[in-house]
């Protein structure tokens, strides 16, 4: 079994405006934007993925961002909450800091022992930082007006809201390979056994028998990724996910990983993604994020793309009509 199994690779959510949503996890967050692509399956459509320096699988957040998204509903069958670790010492450091950037924040600790801060991002993605002694351990890098020492250490876990916990918990037990649930206030808290211990490695789930299911839009998280080795491994473990009787998809290419996706019984949309290649793999690593990257098979379109995008600029979104045209195509796509 490879040490890197099971703890989190990624969370993927939609968003509004694409320049906000930049500014936002650049400036605000001081996550870096380590890749600039598109959606493959609607090229229209920007793929931003932000992350730690070096892009780690357990750092990445990728969104959909597409001007004029009307906003989803929160509820089950979802991630309600993406929690990243940051040293204990900077709390205090990132409850001044978010204040000044006009983020309301709220005490959501302490909780399994530790202290919690909750907060949302411009389009309502409920987001926390949980002061996690196994951040102290990873090095931070400096960005924006955001100290090396303060900096995310990528993510701590996530929060899922489901009808039945059993069912769910026997996925992350039986196939992802989680220790079996600790329970404190309502909240049964799994951990990745043989993930790396520590980012990334926290999945817990809240219990919402008679909750009302959630529905897609902007702030709301679209799927969670789990890490798989390489692509072998993904493939006995694809077996074991259709021998449980999971609804499993192909290994789909997805140029910085290989992916399978699965929907798990209540109703969270679950991925399996591969380390390798990685997202130095079609630019170097010191350049992430700074051009558009389009697969071999989207390079003939790149002047159409490139044109038909909303600006990355701040201050330089669509006109108010092209924003609600926009999103309403959107909305029909996603739904
Ligand atoms: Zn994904």
């Amino acid at each position: 079994m490879s040490e890197h199994f099971g703890a989190l690779h990624h969370v993927t959510a939609f968003a509004g405006e694409p320049a906000r949503n930049l500014a936002f996890y650049g400036d605000v967050l001081g996550l870096r934007l380590v890749k600039r692509t598109v959606n493959f399956d609607d090229p229209g459509t920007w793929h931003l993925y932000y992350g730690d320096e070096a892009a780690s699988p357990g750092s990445i957040l990728t969104f959909f961002p597409i001007p004029g998204l009307p906003r989803g509903g929160q509820g089950v069958g979802q991630a309600t909450a993406t929690a990243f670790s940051v040293p204990p010492a900077s709390l205090p450091f990132w409850r001044a800091h978010l204040a000044r950037h006009g983020v309301a924040v709220r005490e959501a600790g302490p909780r399994f022992g530790a202290e919690v801060i909750g907060f949302a991002d411009p389009d309502g993605l409920a987001l926390e930082l949980v002061a996690d002694p196994a951040a102290d351990a990873i090095q931070g890098a400096a960005r924006g007006d955001i100290p090396a020492a303060h900096a995310i250490r990528g993510f701590h876990g996530v929060t899922l809201r489901v009808r039945d916990a059993a069912r769910t918990a026997s996925v992350l037990v039986n196939l992802l390979g989680y220790a079996e649930g600790r329970e404190e206030a309502g909240r049964l808290r799994f951990a990745a056994t043989r993930g790396d211990g520590a980012i990334a490695s926290v999945v817990d789930i809240v219990e919402a028998p008679q909750g009302a299911r959630g529905e897609d839009g902007a702030g709301v998280a679209h799927h969670i990724a789990f890490r798989a080795p390489d692509v072998a491994f993904m493939e006995a473990l694809r077996r074991r996910i259709a021998a449980a009787g999971h609804r499993v998809t192909p290994i789909l290419d997805r140029q910085y990983f290989r992916s399978i996706y699965f929907r798990e019984p209540g109703g969270v949309l679950f991925e399996v993604a591969s380390d390798p290649p990685g997202f130095a793999t079609d630019e170097p690593a010191e350049a992430l994020g700074e051009r558009l990257m389009l697969p071999a098979w989207l390079e003939p379109q790149r002047g159409a793309i490139e044109r038909a995008l909303p600006s990355l600029e701040r201050g330089s979104a669509f006109g108010e009509v092209a924003r609600e045209r926009a999103g309403s195509d959107a909305a029909e796509r996603v739904a």
